[in-house]
């Protein structure tokens, strides 16, 4: 019997086929169940950052959208929204505008950048404001100075005190001048409810820097931050070349801000519904 007899029967590889199939390569993990911190760069486990989508390792606060911020503000079953409806025009035919509103908006499930209404918080009735950076980067058009503008004014006349998170890449560049003017427009109701008395207080998240910071985010009695908020008006290299100096690192995080006396105090988004309960009642809130 020879040893090494013949075979005469080979398995036949295709060259041209792979045995594995690209998608297979690729380890198969879902999206949803990881995430990157964008502050510290750490994976972390989605489990691991509660409902407050707070990172372990950091303690930098994840950016979130407007509802998921309602229901870990106010409490619950208590949000009356208003101001819904208004249609967001295209002054200036921008280019794609239309097909990106009717793609966020079906994305979002907002009508705009910002969700305005009524709510209670720890039994204390506001006029409430909350800026989604899901949504265009929470840019301010028209229609989000339509809707602050009304909310301030129904704030006037129901002696209401005002809470607006802020967050926001600054004005809506498709909507061109009309989207600066919403500086002006909502300024000038902010401080019509300032003269009457009330209480404006502003929340600070990631990021917020543009036309908002420059106007109203700057225009609370109090203004607080979550950590880490990346907080400004230009970016820094548009301001190193104008000023010609090298700016210091973090110039434009909450932290500095607080140093430098623009943010009154860093809140954790745990401690952020007590806080902002307390801040009202403070000044007048009634129950
Ligand atoms: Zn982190």
């Amino acid at each position: 019997m020879a040893l090494f007899g013949r075979k005469d029967k080979y398995i036949r590889i295709n060259p041209n086929r792979s045995l594995r199939t690209p998608e297979q390569t690729k380890p198969e993990v879902p999206d949803e169940l990881f995430a990157k911190c964008p502050s510290c760069k750490h994976v972390i486990y989605q489990k691991d950052l509660g409902a407050e989508k707070i990172c372990p390792s950091c303690g930098y606060n994840f950016r979130i959208s407007a509802p998921e911020r309602l229901d870990l503000t106010v409490d619950q079953g208590s949000f009356e929204e208003m101001f819904t409806g208004i249609d967001t025009k295209d002054p200036l035919n921008f280019p794609g505008y239309s097909d990106k509103l009717a793609t966020v908006k079906g994305k979002t499930g907002l009508d705009e950048a910002v969700m305005t209404g009524t709510a209670e918080i720890q039994g204390r009735k506001i006029a409430l404001g909350i800026m989604d950076p899901n949504f265009i980067m929470a840019s301010m058009g028209t229609v989000v100075g339509e809707k602050l503008t009304r909310l301030f004014e129904y704030a006037t006349e129901h002696s209401l005190p005002v809470v607006v998170f802020t967050a926001s890449g600054g004005a809506r560049m498709q909507e061109g001048i009309m989207s600066l003017m919403q500086m002006a427009k909502i300024s000038a109701a902010v401080k019509r409810h300032s003269n009457a008395g009330l209480f404006y207080l502003t929340v600070l998240t990631d990021p917020t820097t543009g036309g908002v910071t420059a106007s109203f985010a700057m225009e609370g009695d109090i203004i607080i931050a979550e950590p880490q908020t990346l907080i400004g008006f230009a970016g820094r290299r548009v301001i190193e070349t104008t000023v010609r100096e090298q700016l210091p690192d973090g110039f434009q995080k909450a932290e500095f801000l607080l140093e430098h006396g623009f943010v009154d105090a860093i809140v954790k988004r745990t401690e952020m519904k007590e806080t902002i309960a307390k801040l009202v009642a403070f000044h007048g809130g009634a129950k």
